[in-house]
Order: structure tokens, then sequence, then C-alpha cells
């Protein structure tokens, strides 16, 4: 041992106590026990001794060198010295301040970079206000089903993007981006829990599902409602919009049963797997409904299971054939039109509002084929009707588009069998009708 006393007291007894308890005899050791040094003063037991000892005298060990300076490092048990000159994994007090002062500064270094990209972030944000009736037709939609999702939290302020969970079954992050994207939504960083936004490689980066969310600026006070319920008289007739949408939702509520199918048999898939499932099923869903594709889905997987029990296969190597399978099941079926059976929603997996949102206002759900999806957007405008219709049904579909359209049903019933009855042939009938209704868009 070699150790170097720094003595904090001056009372002789104590000096004697502490050279005592450090004295070491030529063989390294210990000279007495720690017991042995009892009884002092009013102490009974070693461990007051040794806590008065610590007290009185700072011990450096001159065998073990901090790896910065070389000093010698200080111990505080008998336990801690060593026997041999060594370097210690330890800095010596001075060396340990610095790091620490080093770290301090750092830290608020960093804070400081933080709060100033934050404030940037903040600044860079879209600012004014928005005029809510001219937003388009799929925003109106995504607007009418997150305030019904949040209910009551979007009148009230801000809103997590955890809180929208019950907007879709899935990709929920994607539909609130949309909304973002199109300018109605605003963050507000300064609301998001602490660890929301940070620093990695110089660059801000934000935990996504932290986000928080309010509307932009431009409904007045109390006026929510009258917006939503606006967007309900809407004619909705922006079926590309809107059918880019319903995909986007069948499409979620495909992935949510796909993974739930995963996880039930062991599959894992890569992010460029996941990816290539995601664009064979949004294929599909433009021609079937989500309750085939589920079926298609619950197929290839039990497929894939089956081949991970065979010799050369096992689970990763069967797990990466669901993509391939997937899509040639798909292909498959729209050659040799075989009817793809329906499976019914799983209990565990409920629409989502959005999703209540198609089923009130058109009628689909997982059930009505893409086909069909897209058949009733485009029967709510003149602009999206199928070409290369006989020109008869053509007019025959304006007719009706612009009587629900100029909220003139009955009236133009009425009229057109008026017309019939005056003896007007049938072709005739239609064009003349069609002639006395509003414009479209007038
Ligand atoms: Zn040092």
């Amino acid at each position: 041992m070699n150790l170097k006393l720094q003595l904090l007291c001056d009372a002789p007894e104590a000096v004697a106590l502490v050279q005592r308890y450090w004295a070491v005899d030529a063989a390294g050791q210990y000279r007495e026990k720690v017991s042995d040094l009892l009884p002092f003063r009013a102490f009974t037991r070693p461990a007051q001794i040794t806590q008065y000892v610590r007290e009185q005298c700072r011990v450096f060990d001159l065998n073990q060198a901090c790896p910065r300076c070389g000093e010698p490092v200080r111990i505080t048990s008998r336990s801690a010295a060593r026997p041999s000159p060594q370097r210690s994994s330890r800095p010596c007090e001075r060396c340990a301040g610095k790091i620490e002062q080093a770290m301090r500064e750092a830290r608020a270094q960093a804070e400081k970079t933080l709060a100033d990209s934050l404030q940037a972030y903040m600044k860079a944000r879209p600012s004014g206000t928005v005029d809510y009736a001219a937003v388009t037709d799929d925003i109106a939609l995504l607007l009418i089903a997150l305030h019904e999702a949040l209910e009551p939290a979007m009148a009230q302020g801000t809103f997590g993007s955890a809180e929208c969970r019950a907007l879709a079954p899935k990709h929920v992050g994607h539909f609130i981006r949309r909304l973002y994207q199109a300018g109605v939504l605003l963050e507000e960083p300064s609301q998001a829990q602490r660890g929301t936004y940070f620093l990695k490689d110089g660059q801000l980066r934000v935990k996504d599902s932290q986000r928080v969310y309010a509307l932009m600026p431009g409904i007045p006070p109390g006026q929510l409602r009258a917006v939503l319920a606006a967007y309900h008289q809407r004619s909705f007739n922006d079926a590309p919009r809107l059918f880019d949408l319903w995909l986007d939702y069948a499409e979620a509520d495909c992935m949510a049963y796909f993974e739930a199918q995963c996880i039930l048999y062991a599959h894992q898939l890569y992010d460029d797997e996941h990816a290539e499932v995601r664009s064979a099923l949004r294929g599909g869903l433009e021609h079937y409904c989500v309750a085939q594709m589920w079926s298609a889905i619950c197929r290839v997987v039990r497929d894939a299971a089956s081949l991970a029990n065979r010799t050369y296969y096992d689970r990763a190597k069967a797990s990466a054939t669901l993509p391939g399978k997937l899509r040639r099941y798909l292909e498959r079926a729209r050659r040799e039109a075989f009817e793809l059976k329906g499976c019914t929603r799983p209990e565990v997996q409920p629409p989502g509002a959005l999703g209540m949102v198609f089923q009130d206002l058109f009628g689909i759900d997982e059930n009505t084929t893409g086909t069909m999806v897209w058949a009733t957007f485009a029967h709510r405008s003149e602009e999206w009707m199928a070409t290369g219709e006989p020109t008869s049904w053509m007019a025959a579909r304006r007719l009706m588009v612009r009587a629900l359209q100029s909220d003139m049903p009955f009236a133009t019933l009425e009229r057109f069998a008026q017309t019939l009855k005056a003896g007007v042939a049938l072709e005739a009938a239609i064009d003349e009708v069609l002639a006395r209704l509003p414009a479209a868009g007038a």
C-alpha cells in the first residue's frame, strides 16, 4: 500500500485514530482490524469508526493514477486501496469536476441549440387563416371524421396525434399528415410533452406520435359545428380525391387485418416487403372490396405459414414470399374472374370514425367493391362520368346528377312524366327536361 493522508483535524486523539486506521505493515496489510480501534469516545460499532475517520481525513492512493492527469486518486475505504501501481478506472476529483463542468456546458449548449431550432421551426410554420368553406371534399370528409374521433377535444383547442386513434383502424398518422399538408392543422410544439422534439446529428427530429395539433385559425369561436354541418350539405363531387381518400382508408383497414394475421402466424416482414403488400392491396382495392381482400390476406398468410414447415424453408424465407403470393393471387382472381369470398369484419377491428362517415354519407363500407365505390363518387358529378357510354345513357345520368345537385328530384321526375305523357319520345324528353334544369355548377 502507498497511501497519502491529508488530515482535516488537529485534535491529537482524532489524529492518532486516523493514523492507526490507515496504518499498514511491511506486508501491505492493515495493522489493526477496525473493531480493534474500539472503544473510541462513545462509538460502539466499527461502522461509526469508519464514518468518523472518513470525515477527519482525505486519503489518496499513490498506486492509482488518474487516467487523465496522472495524479493519485482519492479513496474512501480500505478495500479501495491497491497493492501495486496501476491506472485508475476513474478520474481524480479535479478531473471529475472538470468533466462534470464540461458535460454541464455541453448540456446547456444542446438545450440552447434545441430551443433555437425549435424557435426557427415554429416561426417557419404556416400562418394566416383558412377558408374552411373552400377546403376540398376529401379534407372536409376527414375533418368531419376527426371531429367525431376526438369529440370534444377538437372544439376545445389542441389534441395529440395519439388521441386520434379512433379515426381509422391503422395509418392514423397518414390521415393526420394529409390534413396537415392541406393546411388545416397547425402544429403546436409548445403544447407537446418534453422530449417530443430533439436534435440528432444537428438536425431537429420529432416523435410523430407525440405531436400536438390545433385547427388553423379561420373558424369563429363556437362555429365549428356549423362549419361541419355545412360540410354535410356538400354535393361531394370531387370523385378523384374522394376515391383516393377511400383507397387510403381501405388500405389501412386491410393492413390492420394483415398485421394481425402476421402476428397470429409469427410472420415478420421488412419495411420494403410491407410496402409491397400495401401496393398490392391498393391495386386490388380498385376492383375488390375490403372484405374480399381480408379473405385473400387470410389465404396467403396461411399458405406462407405452411411453407415455413417444409424442408429448405424457414420462417423468414416463408414470410418473404407473402407480397408476391398476394399479388399473384389477386392477379389470378382477376384474370380467371373467380369470385373472391368476403370475410366478416373482425370484432377487434372497428371501422373507425372515417369508416363510419363513408358509410353514413355514401353508404359504402368493407363490402362495397372498389368499382362500386368509384361509381358512387363519379355519379355525383358530370365531370367524372364514364366516357364511352351511349349518348342517351350519359344524358340520363346527367339528368339525375343535375336533378339531385339542384335539389329538385321530385319536380324533375314530375316534369319528365308530363313530357312523356305529352307524347315526346324518351330520349327527346330527357333532353328537354335537362335543358330546363340549372346548368352544372350554377
Ligand atoms: Zn486527474
